[in-house]
């Protein structure tokens, strides 16, 4: 199966993708988590993203496209993959899915973990980010840029028959209960899909 989450900052989105992958037994690929490391470690390209990063500002498509191309087709030939923060624009999505439908590794599956922004500003203060008046106007300039930027995607993929959207307001494991749920059913209907005589 092949999956994407959409959440805002605080959402909950790395650590219920990496639980779902381990439970479905699918590559959890997190687009921040490979940025932070080549920033860690001082790449060329660590070099090129850090100051977008910094600023709470995304970095450019193609770096982000480039970066995830070989391990996106290494976990589709493994039992899938769970992105987690890519795509982040409509723009993105569209050429994701430009590449990966000719290759038969496009997203089946949407999650939309829909949690207020009260709530987002609240659970990132509290990671202790929010300790001066910087970290504050970073997390808040996050929250825009994923208002502004990413929330068209849950449109997209909408419309597309994709979307499954659940409240990620709640506690951690109530959260991971529905999940497993939602994308168990989802599962099983694309085998069935896939099962039938075309
Ligand atoms: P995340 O851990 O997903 O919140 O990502 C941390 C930061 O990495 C973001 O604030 C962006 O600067 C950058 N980033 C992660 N994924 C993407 C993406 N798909 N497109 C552009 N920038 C991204």
């Amino acid at each position: 199966m092949r999956v994407l989450f959409i959440g805002g900052p605080g959402a909950g989105k790395g650590t219920q993708s990496a639980r779902m992958a381990d439970f479905f037994g699918l590559t959890h690929l997190s687009s921040g988590d490979l940025l932070r490391k080549h920033v860690a470690e001082g790449t060329p390209l660590g070099q090129r993203v850090k100051d977008f990063m910094d600023r709470g500002d995304l970095v450019p498509d193609q770096i982000v496209m480039d970066m995830l191309r070989k391990p996106v087709l290494a976990a589709s030939k493994t039992g899938g993959y769970i992105l987690d923060g890519f795509p982040r624009t409509a723009e993105q999505a569209a050429a994701a899915y430009l590449v990966a439908s000719e290759l038969g590794v496009e997203v089946q599956v949407a999650v939309h973990l829909r949690v207020d922004d009260r709530v987002l500003v609240e659970r990132l203060m509290g990671r202790g980010r929010g300790a001066d008046d910087n970290d504050r106007t970073v997390i808040e300039h996050r929250i825009e840029v994923y208002n502004k930027q990413t929330t068209p995607l849950v449109e997209y993929y909408a419309v597309r028959e994709e979307l499954i959207t659940i409240d990620g307001g709640r506690s951690v494991d109530e959260v991971s209960w529905d999940l497993v749920s939602a994308l168990q059913s989802r599962s099983v209907a694309l085998a069935a899909r896939a099962a039938q005589p075309s």
